[in-house]
């Protein structure tokens, strides 16, 4: 497994790696790797010779108030994992490597960011398809794998490629979960013992309402209203429960047949904000 910290070693191994027309899959990642990102990496190898793996705690999506300096790192590990995994490149550059300190160039955003996690984090997108750009342009993959986790930013990513004409194709991992049910997300290693009991709930409370949708209840605020006053009760503070339109990401009304929705939520327990999401088509 080669270990690239700049863009000009990745792009010679890249060139190494692709002869005889062998494929490229790459996992973008923010490191302290857990089975959730090792599904993705397990699934990229499905569609391709090659799995790289980038590990970056990308600057640019973190606001001011938030978790870039505490945010796990743990590049050793992460590296003894994704040998096991056979995974042929990891890219773990420094911040300098990708970033100037000047730039003249933005990425902005119309409408897909304006709900969820969009809402309530501004910059956060436009961070994400900035890196996600980057890594498109220096790694040059056939196949880019994201999770169903963050469904936002995998549908954004979706439509960029699209808009931006990368010739990738793009592809889904389920979201890998601890057998109570919670998310796996390398946040998750914020939570005191009792906040990771509590924190189960949110799943739980999606997957009530899933079934609840499913049983015929297509006007949902009060059944929405009603999970978040549990959830409060239970300690979490939330920032978002709703239903979106798969394809616009905007809030759905009423409930309609052969339509595609996320049922998502971001909620805090304590200084964690954990995220999750079921897909509903109906
Ligand atoms: P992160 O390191 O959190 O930025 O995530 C890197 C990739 O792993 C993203 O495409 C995420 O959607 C995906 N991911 C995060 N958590 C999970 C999970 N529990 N199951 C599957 N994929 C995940």
């Amino acid at each position: 497994m080669d270990i690239c910290k700049t863009i000009d070693e990745t792009r010679e191994t890249i060139r190494k790696l692709k002869t005889e027309g062998k494929r490229i899959a790459l996992v973008p990642t923010m490191g302290a790797l857990h089975p959730g990102h090792l599904s993705l990496i397990r699934l990229g190898r499905r569609y391709a010779d090659h799995v790289v793996v980038s590990i970056f705690v990308n600057p640019a999506q973190f606001g001011p108030n938030e978790d870039f300096d505490t945010y796990p790192r743990e590049l050793e590990e992460d590296i003894k994992k994704c040998r096991k995994a056979e995974v042929s490149l990891v890219f773990a550059p420094d911040k300098d490597e990708i970033y100037d300190d000047e730039s003249f160039f933005t990425i902005r955003i119309n409408r897909m960011n304006e709900q969820m996690c969009g809402a309530s984090r501004p910059g956060f997108f436009e961070g994400v398809m900035l890196i996600v750009n980057k890594l498109f342009n220096i790694i040059t993959p056939d196949v880019a794998v994201f999770g169903q986790k963050d469904i936002q930013q995998f549908q954004m990513i979706s439509r960029m490629i699209e808009e931006f004409n990368h010739d990738i194709e793009l592809v889904m991992g389920s979201i890998h979960r601890a057998n109570d049910g919670l998310a796996l997300s390398s946040r998750n290693a914020y939570l005191s013992s009792e906040e990771r009991t509590t924190a189960p709930g949110l799943y739980r409370a999606l997957q009530y309402i899933e079934k609840q949708i499913k049983s015929g209840v297509h006007k949902t605020t009060l059944l929405i209203d009603h999970q978040k006053s549990e959830l409060e009760a239970k300690g979490f503070k939330i920032d978002y429960i709703n239903l979106f339109s798969l394809k616009t990401l905007q809030l759905a009304g009423t409930l309609q047949h052969n339509q595609k929705y996320i049922l998502a939520g971001a909620v805090w327990l304590g200084k964690t904000r954990l995220i999750d999401n079921i897909l509903i088509e109906l």
